[in-house]
């Protein structure tokens, strides 16, 4: 392979852009020829070779003269004696800032451990964001790279495809670089799996010799037509690439005969509205396969690619697709980024319809807007990764406003979309005008209208069900604010009863002297340690009062140790469990009030499952030893799953003149102060509540989890019981167990 002169790269840039700064372009050449000298490559091709390449790759985007220069000299700091200062006086300092952004990513790995990748593809993109055309020459030194990845120890070869394929060409994608993207696929796939791509090529080429001549009666066909209507138009015809139809082999789980449209057209057109005159003329000759038209031209993708597609069957009933642009959207989809980078300098050149800041700008600024926003590197990648990857629907607000969202996205992921504060009140939504759940998946087109509730905060589990990173992390950070502020609310209350029981004076001023000696910055992060029961409030008494004898504390209010006292109370060391079972009526034995069963079954409540009227239920047959009731939320239930044959529609069926009580569990976190279990157990009682039996653990010395047997009258009952609970200061936690 000859290398290029130094000619023929000034001849390439001044073929589209005349007024190149020749002696730049010259100086550059040289100096990095001197740089890299007799350096050689993998494939013992002088080193030169390759950045000469990659200026070349860049000429073909049509890029300014600083991007060319950046090309020629991006591994001359890193490989090399050359400095940045240096490249600084001698190119200026817009190009010293490129080199940098280069030289700082060129050692990123971005396929290694999952914390460094995250922490890697976040300088890579902080690094980009700077400024785009770092990443113009990036994508341009792994295209030569893999071009030429043949050449490199098989063992590396992997991991660079890997890189190429997860982040690279993505990326590429995003910034609307198609052309880019494809074929970055394409070289990754053939090195990560080769069998597969020989296959999907091999098939290619049979189904290309059997149907080809059909592509060309359509070709032909399609020109006639539209030269008739007098539309001038460009049509290409043209194969999918192996890597595309193995996606859409994977992704639909189809087989190589089930895909029918390996075959498309482009038809580029003059003018936007010679697009659906295209259009027309197509639906009229071929019938058009349903759901696959789509208009990207009234909603560009958020890369800004513009198109019209659609698919229709052709003669010998092939399928074949048609993308329909115009040169401009055509140049974009091609380009992407790249076009809003031509002419940078401020020359003449074509004009670019789109505004100033592409959409792409905009995803790159609000995924960089999210890396500030606190999220740990892994999961900044992970979220990441999920938009490059996914499709988009479209969504509006009722104001009209377009709302690009990933596929899955939902309406609370819309309304953080909008704004964090919009997303955070979320109550409800409704979807062209109807009340909908918030979770509902939305579709293309959509008008989403959110209702919201001040002084909300979004449910924790919200987290893991929506699909944008920006939702997410504001989801994380409002559940994590809210959490923190009710264990900083429950450490001031366990410790103003322990300062109280050590009969010293508690205060924030106290607690924010002695915050060195308990190793934590605020007197918050105290209050929320001991909350959580990461601290004990004993060390902390201790820390604002040194002087304090150890006993003061256990011997507070003398209770004896180990046995339970007449107000409930046991002195449980940490670690230690304790079980006790209380004289109760226990369940009664009468005929189990449901309905739905044959007479003759035995029926019996699942001995976990803890169903109270009041609860839905199902029976669940077992032949042979007849049907157990489980409550429907019970998890047991999931065993059955696949014996829809089993599963018995069953109701309850109280007799309103028997009485009659039901077994139930709740489990609770109680702080540990003397009369707390008292406080329970008289709560339960108090709202006739019957305690068959008790257990109790404590996981540290400032909280117990009690874990309580009773029975009740009907879920009603249970509910109120769990309410009065809640209510108690000494409770931190209540919740009902079903098994
Ligand atoms: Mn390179």
């Amino acid at each position: 392979m000859g290398m290029m002169r130094q000619y023929e790269l000034v001849d390439r840039v001044r073929s589209y852009n005349p007024n190149t700064d020749e002696d730049l372009l010259n100086r550059a050449y040289v100096y990095a020829m001197r740089a890299h000298g007799t350096q050689k490559r993998a494939s013992g091709d002088p080193f030169f070779a390759h950045p000469l390449e990659v200026a070349a790759i860049l000429t073909d985007l049509k890029l300014d003269d600083a991007t060319i220069v950046a090309a020629v000299l991006h591994d001359t700091v890193e490989d090399t004696a050359a400095t940045l200062e240096e490249i600084e006086s001698m190119f200026g300092p817009d190009i010293r800032r490129l080199v940098d952004g280069l030289t700082k990513i060129k050692k990123l790995d971005l396929v290694s451990k999952k914390a460094a990748q995250g922490e890697n593809f976040r300088k890579l993109l902080l690094a980009i964001a700077d400024d785009v055309r770092v990443l113009l020459v990036k994508l341009a030194d792994r295209l030569h790279n893999m071009r030429t990845l043949h050449f490199v120890p098989p063992e590396k070869r992997l991991r660079i495809a890997e890189e190429t394929i997860e982040i690279y060409a993505p990326l590429a994608g995003r910034m609307g670089m198609q052309e880019l993207r494809e074929e970055l696929e394409e070289l990754s796939f053939r090195h990560i799996k080769p069998e597969a791509h020989a296959t999907v090529t091999k098939r290619l080429e049979e189904v290309t010799a059997r149907e080809g001549r059909v592509i060309g009666e359509i070709e032909l066909d399609l020109k006639e037509k539209l030269a008739a209507s007098g539309i001038q138009a460009e049509v290409t015809g043209r194969r999918k690439r192996p890597y595309s139809i193995w996606k859409k082999m994977e992704r639909k789980s189809v087989s190589f005969e089930q895909l029918s449209d390996i075959f498309g057209f482009r038809v580029i057109v003059e003018k936007p509205e010679d697009c659906y005159r295209v259009l027309g003329i197509v639906h009229m000759t071929w019938p058009m396969v349903p759901g696959r038209y789509k208009d990207y031209i009234s909603t560009p993708k958020q890369n800004d690619y513009r198109s019209i597609h659609t698919t229709v069957v052709g003669p010998g009933h092939s399928r074949v697709e048609l993308q329909i642009r115009t040169d401009a959207m055509d140049r974009i989809a091609e380009y992407g980024i790249a076009a809003h980078a031509h002419y940078k300098d401020g020359r003449p050149g074509e004009p670019i319809q789109l505004g100033d800041e592409s959409r792409a700008y905009q995803w790159l600024r609000r995924t960089v807007d999210l890396l500030n926003e606190g999220d740990s590197p892994e999961e900044f990648l992970e979220h990441t990764k999920l938009e490059l990857f996914h499709d988009q629907v479209f969504c509006f607000t009722p104001k009209g406003r377009l709302i690009a969202l990933p596929r899955g996205a939902t309406p609370i992921d819309f309304a953080y979309a909008v704004h964090t504060d919009v997303g955070n009140s979320a109550v409800g939504a409704k979807i062209n005008g109807r009340i909908a759940p918030l979770l509902t998946e939305l579709q293309n087109g959509d008008e989403v209208e959110i209702t919201r509730a001040e002084g909300q905060a979004p449910p924790a589990a919200w987290e893991s069900l929506v699909v944008t990173g920006k939702a997410r992390a504001a989801i994380r950070r409002a559940t994590r604010a809210a959490v923190r502020r009710q264990y900083a609310g429950l450490g001031r209350q366990i410790l103003e009863r322990a300062f109280s029981r050590a009969e010293r004076a508690f205060s924030d001023e106290k607690l924010k002297a002695a915050l060195k000696r308990l190793a934590r910055n605020t007197v918050d992060d105290v209050l929320a340690a001991v909350g959580r029961g990461e601290m004990y409030s004993g060390d902390v008494v201790k820390a604002v009062y040194p002087d304090l004898e150890p006993e003061k504390r256990a011997t507070a209010e003398g209770k004896p140790a180990g046995a339970p006292s007449g107000k409930g109370w046991f002195e449980l060391r940490q670690g230690e469990n304790l079980k006790f079972k209380l004289p109760g009526e226990g369940p009664s034995d009468s005929a189990i009030p449901i309905r739905g069963l044959g007479r003759d079954l035995p029926v019996r409540f699942a001995p976990q499952g803890g169903a109270v009227p009041g609860d839905r239920i199902v029976g669940i047959l077992t032949p042979g030893e007849g049907v157990t009731i489980y409550p429907i939320q019970s998890p047991a239930l999931a065993a059955f799953d696949n014996e829809p044959d089993r599963w018995l529609d069953v109701r309850w069926d109280l007799d309103d003149k028997v009485a009659q009580r039901f077994p139930a569990r709740i489990a609770l976190k109680s702080i540990n102060e003397p009369g707390s279990l008292a406080q329970i157990t008289t709560t339960i009682a108090e709202h006739d509540g019957n305690i068959d039996s008790v257990s109790m653990n404590r996981p540290n010395p400032d909280f117990t989890d009690v874990t309580i047997d009773l029975t009740v009258w009907d879920l009603k009952h249970l509910s109120a019981i769990i309410s009065e609970l809640r209510e108690k200061r000494v409770i931190s936690r209540v919740e009902r167990v079903i098994g």
